[in-house]
Formats: structure tokens, sequence, C-alpha cells
């Protein structure tokens, strides 16, 4: 079935076609000495249009491009033509995953897409997105966020004798809408919703229509845009821009919203008791050139790197950003300082995630995959060094011993986030509690372990003066440790579901 399906080279014209191809790409994490940095790992990113008249399937492709930050580990699209729906889905980059023989196959109407990175069940194949179901209702899901219930809810649908494929929470809502006795797509949709607890901004597409929907904190991002007379929906505003569609609106927190024949319907479904949206999509994940609450996130960063020298001031002669995550704040600080910006930094663009892994050698020897130090520019200087965030600081740790190497007299850190001491239960993929180098610490005692002259992170109250927000109408919980929606504390972790040894056969343990 599934499995074998995977064998299939491109995708076949069936009811139940779901296939992808060998890739033999693997689908082990790449080592942390050479994946793209030691933060936080971005969530999943989402994608639906419905547009009859227009190749929609090449459409979410370039949408995926540019939400590509958003995951890196999967990608897939699934295309309805009213009567089937075909999915293919494989491990890696978008780039890796499709091909135009792979795009052309993908014929349709309608299509929702997804790129990921696991932040419940692991990186395997059968964990990569959208989902389709054919239970009462044929459907293929697209889904970012983490639900907090998710054992709760997959206990009763086992109880109900209903199957799973894979161990990610997103197939919990795929079962859930699938299997619902409702009529339309929609009032499964509208029955469902309230019994997820956590963050979904979610599309689905059956042979109708595309149903986008967020939950009621409106946790992750989910946006509606135009194109032609045509709507299309995306978790950041930037994958429209790519497609050549208008940003019209974010999706409410509760919203469900229909895209059809007659254009978009929407009702709200859960009015939430608080809004929570993440605050750490401003300061870290959303690309810079997406609008996030009306604001341009490359403003925002360049205003928390301001009010970061506002708050920490240093005597120094050049200001170096960690290329690319901190080069809006590092801009910032230059701005608001007066002090040059240079790139003492260099960022090898040409890295893309690796699976080979460098082995303990090379790892000695200090393989230099990511960043190079100039010495032409930081000898002899005293450096303001700006990145955005610190996780476990082992990445934070070898620049500044790269720097320290290349011949820098001081090293000076800014950061424009304020520290990171608390996992996220909400779609987020971030170190436990202990690995965190703030966890416990003073700035202090983290600036001696890192090995800086000085350091500072930019305080909360900064934060929500950059993004022009309010604290009240946003989740900070990895900074403060107040998570917003009640019951959080049933979160179970990523790997819970394998953990119940929940898939027939075993498949889907943890990588
Ligand atoms: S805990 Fe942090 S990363 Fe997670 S949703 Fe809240 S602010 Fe975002």
């Amino acid at each position: 079935m599934i499995d074998k399906q995977r064998k299939s080279r491109g995708p076949g014209r069936s009811a139940v076609a779901d296939a992808a191809a060998a890739s033999p790409v693997t689908s082990d994490r790449p080592n942390d000495a050479i994946a793209e940095r030691d933060g936080p790992r971005d969530e999943c990113g989402v994608f639906g249009i419905y547009a009859p008249e227009l190749d929609v399937s090449r459409l979410a492709y370039f949408a995926l491009y540019a939400l590509q930050h958003r995951g890196q580990e999967s990608a897939g699209i699934a295309a309805s033509d009213g009567t089937h729906i075909i999915t293919l889905r494989d491990t890696g980059l978008v780039s890796q995953v499709f091909d135009e023989d792979k795009l052309r196959g993908l014929t349709g109407d309608m299509a929702v897409g997804h790129v990921r990175y696991s932040t419940t069940g692991s990186s395997g194949w059968e964990n990569t997105q959208p989902i389709y179901r054919a239970d009462n209702h044929m459907i293929a899901l697209a889904h970012n966020g983490n639900l907090i219930n998710a054992v709760e809810l997959h206990a009763e649908l086992r109880e109900q004798n209903v199957n799973f494929r894979s161990t990610s929470d997103s197939e919990i809502i795929a079962a859930l809408v699938s299997n619902s006795q409702a009529a339309t797509l929609q009032e499964a949709v509208a029955e469902v919703m309230p019994k997820l607890k956590g963050a979904f901004s979610t599309v689905i597409v059956n042979k109708e229509a595309v149903v986008g929907f967020r939950d009621p904190a409106g946790l992750r991002p989910l946006a509606l845009g135009q194109i032609g007379e045509r709507y299309c929906l995306a978790s950041e505003s930037s994958a429209f821009d790519i497609i050549g569609a208008s940003f019209l609106r974010e999706v409410e927190p509760g919203e469900m919203i229909t895209l059809t024949e007659r254009g978009i319907e929407t009702a709200m479904v859960c009015p939430g008791e608080r809004r929570a949206f993440c605050v750490f999509e401003h300061i870290y994940f959303a690309r810079p050139d997406t609008k996030l609450e009306g604001q341009l996130v490359q403003q925002s960063r360049r205003r928390m790197g301001e009010i970061l020298w506002r708050e920490a001031p240093v005597d120094a002669d050049i200001v170096v950003a960690v290329p690319d995550s901190g080069n809006p704040a590092a801009k910032g600080v230059s701005r608001a300082s007066g002090i040059p910006m240079d790139d003492g930094l260099i960022k090898n663009r040409y890295v893309q995630r690796t699976f080979i892994q460098p082995g303990q050698e090379l790892r000695k020897l200090g393989l230099r995959m990511k960043f190079t130090p100039l010495p032409e520019i930081v000898e002899g200087q005293r450096l303001i060094v700006v990145d955005d965030s610190i996780v476990r600081g082992n990445t934070t740790m070898q620049i500044i011993g790269m720097l320290r190497e290349a011949g820098a007299k001081e090293v000076h850190l800014r950061i424009s986030a304020p520290p990171i001491r608390h996992t996220c239960h909400y779609g987020i993929d971030m170190s436990s509690n202990e690995q965190m180098i703030a966890h416990g610490r003073t700035v202090d005692e983290i600036a001696k372990e890192l090995g800086a002259d000085s350091l500072a992170y930019i305080s909360l109250e900064g934060v929500y003066e950059a993004i022009r927000g309010e604290r009240g109408a946003h989740c900070d919980a990895c900074f403060t440790g107040d998570y917003p929606l009640a019951d959080t504390d049933r979160a179970q972790g990523k790997f819970a579901l394998e953990e119940l040894a929940v898939v027939p056969g075993g498949s889907g343990a943890p990588a």
C-alpha cells in the first residue's frame, strides 16, 4: 500500500494516488556541527489555492519554495481535479522532491502544499505531508503547529478502530476530519476544530474546495491572498509575492476560510479567550519580507537592533552581523550607534543541508561549513557581533572563537531576542531546557561560557516595542515560561506517538 506507492517515480492517476519519488534522500537529521545553526528549528509551512484556470501545482511549488525556510525535511503537494486527489510528497527540499515531470502529473483545479520540519513524530517518509485520507471524506491535509492533546485524541481514535499510517499529530486532524459523519468538509472541520488543543494553521483540499483554518489563539501564522479573481492561503505573505498574488489579510484566530468556485466564504468557528501569536515569528522564524500583524518583519527586526543599542551600548569599532539572521538587527545597532557595519563573517551561501556527517576528526579541525571570518576586517578591532537568538550556544561559541583567532580585539555580543530558557510546545522544536545555555545561568555567566567580552539581550518590553504589539496578544513562553494555553503541561513531546508504538508494523520509530 503506502510502501508500495513509495516506489513509484511519479503520481499515478487514481483515486488513492499517494505517490512519492524513490529519492535517495535519507531522513536523518544533519549533524549539529554542520546544521544551519543551533537555533530553534522552524516548524512547517503550508499553502492552499483554488484556481481552475491556473497551473495550481506549479504555483504551489513556487509558494513552497518561498516557504522553504519553515521546513527543510520534506515537501509535498496534493492536487484535486474535482474527482481525484493526487499527492506527491517526499523527504528533501522542494527542489529535490519535484521536477518538471512530477509537477506535470499533478494536474488539478486546487491544491495544498507543505514543507516540514518535524515537531511531532520523526522525520521519516511516513510523516511527510500533505496527508491523504479517504475514510468518509477524501481529503489531503497540510498542518503547521503542534497539538498538545495529541496523545488523548490518538487514543480516542484508536478506540474507534481508526488506523494511522504516520506518527505525526497532523494525521490526527486528518483522521478526525476524514472520519466525520458531517455532510460537507466545512461542517466536518467545524466539528473537529473545538476538539483540537494547541497550535494549528491548517489547509485541506477535497473534491470541491480548499479549506483553511487557524487555532483560536492564532499561535502560528496563516494569511489570505488573492491571485486574479481567485484566492490562496499561505503561512506567510512572502509566498504570495513569488506567485504574483496580493496579500489580503491574516486569517483570524479561530476562523475557517473556504475557497471554492464561488470565491471565499468565512466563518468564525472557535473564538478564543485570548490571542497568543508566537512573538518568535517576528524575531526569527518568518522571512524578512513577510508582513506579520501589519508590520514588515525586516523593519521590526531593524527596530529590535535600535532598541538593543539603546538598552546596551558599548564602545566598539565595527558592527558585525551573524549572517543572514543577524543582518536586520545589526543594521539597527549600526544605525542607532553610528558605528559602521562591516562583513566580518561571510556565510557560505551554497551550504544546503548535508547528510554526510563530518566525523570526529574533521570536527576537531573545526570544520567551517557555514561561516568564514575575515581577518582583514576584524583584526585589531573591537566588534559588536549581532545575532537574533541563542539556544544551546554551540554555534555562537564557535563564531566567537573564530573571530578571536582572526585577530578581533574585543567581541561584544548583542542578541535581538531575550534569553531562551523554556521549551516550546506549540510547533517549534527547541532543545530541552537543560540544553539551553541560558537555563540556570545569569547573563554574565553566559558571556563567560561563550567567551564574549560582554553580552546583552534585548528586553521583552523592547521586543514588543519593536513589533508594535501587546504582550497580552502574544506567546512569549520560551522566554518567560508563561504558556498561554491551559493544559500545556499535557503536551507530551515530539516522539510521544512513536513511544506509544501506535503505528502498525512499528514504522515511524524515532530516527
Ligand atoms: S514558546 Fe516561543 S517559539 Fe513557542 S509559540 Fe511561544 S513564543 Fe513561539
